[in-house]
């Protein structure tokens, strides 16, 4: 007998969707049935009555568990952060979350803390990006690999004052980034640059004489799309001499969209809901506030436009759980937005029914390339049989807001106040486990 049995669904995977039952036990897809087959009993029978049913959204870029740094208040414990972050992307139809792990000390000890947490306090299927951060991490890295870390952060723009005020961050210099990148390739592993340059950022502040506006496109002008463009390019011809695979985190501008393209496939892009949505327009103020900044149109434009080509793209949200007390102030607020919840919903409501892209472009985004780049696939990105029974049923043509405190979120602001999505999941399987459902 099954545990839980979904009739009439258009199962979608990345090459092709098929009309079928599909039957879960043991927390994995255990059986799909054609549309003529008698089906067996279930303990639980869903009717998806023809919705489209794709595998849950394996989020590549979440920052469940990181709570503010120093002198800022914290409403969370870290255990808190995680259940509350959990269920919000679990709302959407988020059903695995690559989550960082950011230390200044030992990634391999911070590796096990977390570990022990997520299994406690995550509803979602939780793995986890090193962060290398200082000399001492380079050494680290073939221990972390063998402690099953496959990929690690790398930034470039942070420094001083706001590295300490977004909980200790700190960047790599030329030299150690190069040497991160030969050591990351001995031992095939995935660097994932977040690509801005701090001293083009010193200079666009210096010049910038606006520090009373609080609108976003005040803050995307001392961040322009040059300063990612140039780290950008730096990250890529350095990766290519050290003959190591690349991804560059949450790209933001039309200048890195055009260097990646130039390297047709070879360097992984990775996006984010915001800037496949907003843009520097949005009347959100210091709300908005996000490194890299959400740009301009032609900017937006240039991420759909790589997405259509088919080239590899993974979708992070780069969620980040600050309260609307964190970003009071565009100058002294915290950078981060929410998004866990919107993956699916807008990867849909935008490109399915604003853009024409299809259903297998939309598993291809947000599950299936991230599930192969991570060492996820088969078990992620995918309902064959014997894959992780993690899935969302959608219900599309309804208009619907949603603000991130609905989703079970602390966030307290929607930066999508001005959008309705066409579609929501109603509901989400994590693992086998009726997570929500409608
Ligand atoms: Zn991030």
């Amino acid at each position: 007998m099954l545990d839980v049995l979904i009739k009439n669904c258009k199962k979608v995977e990345h090459d092709g969707v098929t009309e079928c039952s599909i039957g879960v036990k043991d927390g994995v897809v255990a059986a799909l049935y054609g549309v003529k087959e008698i089906l067996p009993d279930a303990r639980t029978v869903i009717d998806a009555q023809g919705r489209y049913v794709l595998p849950g959204a394996v989020d590549s870029h979440s920052h469940i568990g990181q709570l503010p740094g120093s002198g800022q208040p914290r409403p969370q414990t870290q255990e808190e952060n995680f259940e509350s972050e959990s269920l919000s992307a679990l709302f959407g139809g988020t059903t695995t979350a690559m989550n960082y792990i950011f230390t200044q000390g030992s990634i391999c000890r911070e590796l096990d803390r977390h570990r022990a947490i997520a299994k406690e306090y995550s509803a979602l299927s939780m793995f986890f990006h090193g962060a290398l951060m200082n000399e001492a991490h380079l050494h680290e890295i073939p221990e972390a690999v063998r402690q099953g870390v496959r990929s690690f952060k790398i930034f470039l723009p942070y420094k001083g004052e706001e590295a300490l005020k977004l909980g200790g961050l700190s960047s790599l210099n030329d030299g150690q980034l190069i040497n991160a990148f030969e050591l990351l390739a001995r031992y095939s592993a995935l660097p994932i640059v977040h690509a801005e340059n701090p001293e083009l950022i010193d200079y666009y502040m210096e010049k910038f004489e606006g520090f009373d506006r609080q609108d976003m496109a005040a803050w995307e002008a001392t961040r322009p799309g040059i300063v990612e463009g140039e780290a950008v390019n730096k990250t890529i011809y350095l990766a290519k001499k050290s003959k190591c695979s690349v991804c560059i985190a949450h790209v933001s501008s039309k200048e890195a969209v055009e260097l990646i393209e130039a390297e047709k496939g070879s360097v992984l892009l990775e996006t984010t809901p915001h800037y496949l949505t907003l843009t520097a327009e949005a009347q959100i103020g210091s709300l908005g506030k996000v490194s890299p900044p959400v740009r301009h149109e032609a900017d937006r434009e240039s991420l759909w436009a790589y997405i259509e080509k088919g080239l590899p793209v993974v979708i992070g949200s780069d969620h980040n759980a600050w309260q609307k007390q964190h970003k009071q102030d565009m100058w002294q607020g915290l950078a981060g937005l929410p998004g866990n919840a919107y993956i699916l919903p807008i990867l849909i409501s935008e490109g399915v029914y604003r853009r024409g892209l299809s259903w297998e472009d939309v598993v291809r985004l947000t599950s299936y390339t991230a599930a192969c780049r991570f060492g996820l696939y088969p078990g992620k990105g995918t309902l064959q049989v014997g894959a992780d029974a993690d899935l969302a049923i959608i219900s599309t043509g309804l208009s619907r807001k949603v603000a991130p405190q609905e989703t079970g979120s602390i966030v307290d602001y929607s930066p999508y106040a001005d959008y309705s999505f066409w579609a929501w999941p109603d509901t989400v399987m994590c693992g086998g486990r009726i997570c929500r459902a409608n």
